[in-house]
């Protein structure tokens, strides 16, 4: 199964992602999750990731498209992966679609998780308060969700239209939005 899991900064991704991965048994690919461990060990690449991130900027979409290129030609991959957090922007859309063709495979599904304003507020500075993300701070938070409204929520009609787009409602607990999304993806399949 192929996936990406798409939602606004603080609609529950990363939690989502590693769920989902863990029960289809394929891997859940966070680039940011990637930038982060390539900041933490002083990579080249994190050293060119990390003033984007700690404004809350998108990356280059050549240094994006590269990393995930290279993460999707491993080995792991061969039985399907979910993507977190990519494509982000219509250049990563275009080049992920030349990754797939290359491989010879296509897309299952795009899950966009949906979480109202003032929730997204409060789980983003609350994981502020527990994870002390450096891209945390009010600051940044807004310009993450003016970038994502600008250069991300777009992609959702792109998908729409090739008739991808499964929309759940990612309000609730953990679990609660886990199983709304197996349900989502089980019921897609059997049709
Ligand atoms: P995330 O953990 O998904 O919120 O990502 C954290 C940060 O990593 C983002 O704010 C960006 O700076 C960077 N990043 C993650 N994924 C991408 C992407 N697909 N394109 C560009 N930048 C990204």
């Amino acid at each position: 199964m192929r996936l990406i899991l798409m939602g606004p900064p603080g609609a529950g991704k990363g939690t989502q992602a590693k769920v989902i991965g863990t029960h289809y048994g394929i891997p859940a690919i966070s680039t940011g999750d990637i930038f982060r461990a390539n900041v933490s060990a002083n990579t080249p690449l994190g050293a060119e990731a990390k003033s984007y991130m700690d404004a809350g900027r998108y990356v280059p979409d050549e240094v994006t498209n590269a990393m995930v290129h290279d993460r999707l030609a491993l080995e792991d991959c061969a039985p399907g992966f979910l993507l977190d957090g990519y494509p982000r922007t219509t250049a990563q859309v275009a080049e992920l679609d030349k990754m797939l063709a290359d491989l010879g495979v296509s897309l299952d599904a795009v899950i966009a998780l949906t979480v109202e304003q003032d929730e997204l507020v409060k789980r983003l500075l609350q994981r502020a308060h527990v994870e002390g993300r450096a891209d945390d701070t009010e600051d940044v938070i807004r310009t993450r969700q003016h970038v994502y409204a600008e250069e991300t929520a777009p992609l959702i009609a792109i998908y729409s239209e090739r008739g991808l787009v499964i929309q759940v409602d990612g309000m609730g607990d953990i679990d609660g939005v886990s199983h709304k999304i197996f349900d989502a993806i089980d019921d897609r399949n059997r049709h």
